[in-house]
């Protein structure tokens, strides 16, 4: 027997137009650089973004080609994420905080074809152009100023430059949407290399649709038409999360930060337009709350302002904080490969009234339930499967509709792929009998002392709750006897004084006392990598050579 149901390919453009013909009402908003606002009405943004479609067509795109984008958050980003699938194109996002000659590499590898840039990144442009000929390089005048176009030279190499605006303008206003299959590539995202070169993954409509639509789901991330999403996560590193895509399928206003992240800048932009939906990554909000806290009055935190956190483990002492100030902190798991949301916070039913608060800011501090469709696995060094009991660990393994199934234009990887088909994603996690996650670590990270492992990251949450504790990273650091023991980096909060044995003696009730760090370094900053997170591999090589006492 067969099924009755229509075979019709899911597709980005559906979403476009359904949000066209019911929300033109609604509202993206972006910061400029001088920081003013500028406001896109939905029908605006529509009509933009099938003029970026035509005009990538007569420009002559082809299916399947790659567009680069090196732009920062803001409504013309947004319109590359529809408006390049819609004429066929992948939209490859290049992450602006890589090293040039990294984002050199990696668009030459993806070998992108055209650039979208912002007219404020264009110096960064030309310190990789060298490695990587684009054919034509449009120019977003974000800043005001006019673009210099040229006609470009393809016999000497040099690439014609466009104006983004003028190009636009010259749109017809006709666009006939060409025939896809609903697995066929819309974007393009490189793994940032924390852990290796960086690699490609390539999403289809089809697992962006679902990914929206799984996002978007009261128990996860409840988004809705009534929400103002504020997504500081950049457009740039695992497209901000998919909510991009989801808040435009169900019309959200968007208020879209353009380059300015500092905490004051967000805190500023929050007083003009309140969100009801933030997302970051939890550096990012560590830094806001401890501005905000510094300075009681001169904010206000937008009332019943949610905030989804992922990225890196979310420390419950970050979570306790801003639910002082009314907000409540999601913590999601996911990576680039995962599209990326593969788990978030959710309040089981079945736990209401049995958790006391502290039990559910320590639920809170894991990283969430799978979300459907994605299927989770624990598997051990010894290749055996890990019982869900919260204290087996092992490697976490997921398969699903929104997880890659290989890397472009790279044999497949036994390290990252195994024999069955399941992604290995490097972390090592345990996960309870109600299904909450808990990620202990990165493989890389894990800290083998004696032949125990022991978890940087409960070492780090343990410290950063302590009050003059701004950051915590901790590594592990070669010992002669035990093999390797955890050393911690602590950035204390500014005017704040602590010592060595009065942190270890914080966390002590924490822990066995084998595992507490042998050595607390006070140091002014943690090297950041070029998504936000703490780079424990800067800290690695600085501690290299750190001699133990005997
Ligand atoms: P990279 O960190 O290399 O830039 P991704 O952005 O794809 O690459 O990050 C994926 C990784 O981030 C995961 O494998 C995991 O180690 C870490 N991560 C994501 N969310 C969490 C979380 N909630 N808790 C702990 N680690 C997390």
């Amino acid at each position: 027997m067969k099924s009755t149901m229509m075979s019709v390919a899911l597709s980005l453009n559906d979403l476009l137009e359904r949000a066209a013909s019911l929300f033109p009402q609604s509202w993206i908003v972006s910061r400029l650089p001088d920081k003013s606002l500028r406001t896109h009405s939905y029908a605006e943004y529509y009509r933009r973004t099938r003029a970026l479609a035509w005009t990538l067509a007569r420009l002559g795109l082809r299916k399947g080609d790659r567009v680069a984008t090196l732009c920062w958050n803001h409504h013309a980003h947004l319109e590359c994420y529809f408006g390049i699938p819609a004429a066929g194109g992948v939209m490859h996002t290049l992450n602006l905080r890589l090293a040039p000659d990294e984002i050199g590499w990696i668009a030459h590898h993806a070998d992108d074809r055209f650039l979208v840039v912002d007219d404020i990144l264009l110096p960064l442009y030309r310190q990789f152009e060298s490695l990587h000929r684009f054919e034509r390089v449009i120019v977003v005048p974000f800043s005001g100023a006019p673009v210099a176009t040229r006609a470009g030279d393809p016999h000497a190499g040099e690439p014609a430059v466009d104006d983004y605006e003028a190009l636009l303008a010259q749109a017809s206003g006709h666009f006939d949407y060409p025939a896809h299959d609903e697995n066929d590539p819309v974007a393009m995202c490189y793994t940032s290399g924390t852990t290796g070169k960086p690699k490609g993954v390539v999403y289809s409509h089809r697992s962006t649709v679902i990914h929206s639509l799984i996002a978007a789901m009261p128990d996860l991330i409840a988004l809705s038409g009534r929400d103002v999403v504020l997504p500081v996560t950049p457009m740039f590193h695992a497209n901000s999360w998919g909510i991009p895509y989801a808040a435009v399928m169900v019309g959200a206003r968007i208020v879209f930060p353009g380059p300015h992240l500092q905490p004051q800048d967000l805190l500023d932009l929050m007083q003009i337009e309140p969100p009801t939906l933030a997302l970051g990554v939890p550096t990012i909000w560590l830094g806001l709350i401890q501005l905000f806290e510094a300075h009681p009055g001169k904010w206000k935190m937008p009332a019943g302002m949610r905030s989804m956190v992922g990225g890196a483990a979310v420390p419950e002492a970050l979570i306790r904080s801003f639910d002082r100030h009314g907000v409540r902190l999601a913590q999601g798991w996911g990576m680039t490969e995962t599209s990326p949301l593969a788990s978030l916070f959710y309040e089981k039913p079945e736990l209401a009234g049995t958790l006391d608060q502290d039990q559910w800011f320590a639920r809170k501090a894991l990283a969430g339930v799978p979300v459907p469709l994605v299927q989770m696995r624990l598997i051990d060094e010894s290749g055996r499967q890990c019982a869900h009991d919260g204290t087996d660990v092992g490697e976490l393994q997921v398969r699903g509709p929104t997880i890659t199934g290989g890397y472009y234009a790279v044999p497949r990887d036994p390290e990252k792929f195994s024999d069955d088909g399941w992604l290995r994603t490097g972390d090592v996690a345990a996960i309870d009998a109600h299904g909450y996650l808990r990620i202990a670590d990165r493989t890389k990270d894990l800290i083998k002392s004696g032949g125990e492992w022991i978890s940087s990251v409960d070492l780090e949450n343990a410290l950063m709750a302590h009050p003059s504790v701004a950051e915590a990273a901790v590594i592990a650091v070669a010992h002669p006897k035990w093999t390797e023991r955890p050393l911690a980096c602590v950035v204390l909060k500014p005017g704040m004084s602590a010592e060595p044995d009065e942190l270890r003696a914080f966390i002590a009730p924490r822990f066995a006392s084998w595992q507490l760090p042998d050595a607390i370094e006070f140091i002014e900053a943690i090297p950041r990598t070029a998504t936000g997170k703490f780079w424990k591999l800067k800290l690695r090589e600085r501690y290299a050579r750190w001699e133990w006492p005997d």
